[in-house]
């Protein structure tokens, strides 16, 4: 088994773009499935957020990665139970307000970071006590996951996803503009292409699919692969 792999579980990877829905999709999935779920942006989100908390400067890596000894993640997997933790502290809330969405950019790009968080999510993967789990993010079905049983990419017109976020009613949508996702999904889109389907990777565009069918969709498509 090579050092660091993930291992014996049905895997389901699921990248795409802010608004693209794969947070509210990939759970429902999993609770449909029977699967655990894994919020990875939840990770980057709780960094950002400690190295705040720290007053760490967020482009120097070093000062980054100083904050990482004390960094004692806990997110929960279970669909219907989840939380994010940092050192016991709740931060479920505290990781979605505006001043953390503008802070995780920097320390996604610094790759000492992307490489410890992509191990920390192979942890979670590897202990799941489920049969399967599905992992969402940016980089999953390329780098986390590249052979998961399933890999797709989530994706919608900019429009659709700019008004279903603005809908969802978290803490940050009346305040992330149409133009700071775009302007998130530009920032992003430098460290991982996640706007373009990797060989191998499904594309499900949900663009003219409401919610259900499009996590019926990845049902069928972790249904066909099993
Ligand atoms: O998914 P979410 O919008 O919560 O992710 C927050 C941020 O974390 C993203 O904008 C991106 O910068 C970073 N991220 C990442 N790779 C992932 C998941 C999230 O770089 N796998």
């Amino acid at each position: 088994m090579p050092d660091g792999a993930y291992v014996a579980k049905f895997v389901i990877a699921v990248d795409g773009p802010a608004g693209s829905g794969k947070s509210s999709v990939s759970r429902a999935a999993a609770r449909a499935l029977g699967f655990a779920y894994q919020d990875t942006g939840a990770a980057y989100r709780a960094l950002a957020w400690h190295a705040l908390q720290d007053h760490d400067d967020l482009d120097d890596p070093a000062a980054v990665l100083s904050s990482w000894d004390t960094f004692h993640y806990e997110i929960g997997t279970d669909p219907d139970d989840y939380f994010v933790r940092v050192a016991g502290v709740d931060v479920t809330e505290a990781i979605r307000t505006p001043e953390v969405t503008a802070a995780v950019a920097h320390i996604a790009k610094l790759p000492e970071v992307r490489a410890r968080l992509v191990q920390l999510f192979r942890t979670i993967m590897r202990n799941t006590d489920a049969p399967g789990i599905v992992t969402e993010g940016r980089d999953i079905t390329t780098v986390v996951a590249p052979d998961a049983e399933v890999r797709i990419l989530l994706t919608a017109d900019e429009s659709v996803r700019m008004a279903r976020r603005s809908a969802e009613h978290t803490p940050d949508s009346a305040r992330e503009s149409a133009e700071a996702l775009a302007r998130r999904d530009r920032a992003d889109s430098k460290v991982v292409d996640f706007m373009n389907a990797a060989e191998g990777v499904t594309t499900l565009d949900s663009t003219h699919l409401d919610f259900d069918q499009t996590v019926q969709a990845v049902v069928d498509l972790a249904r066909a692969a099993n």
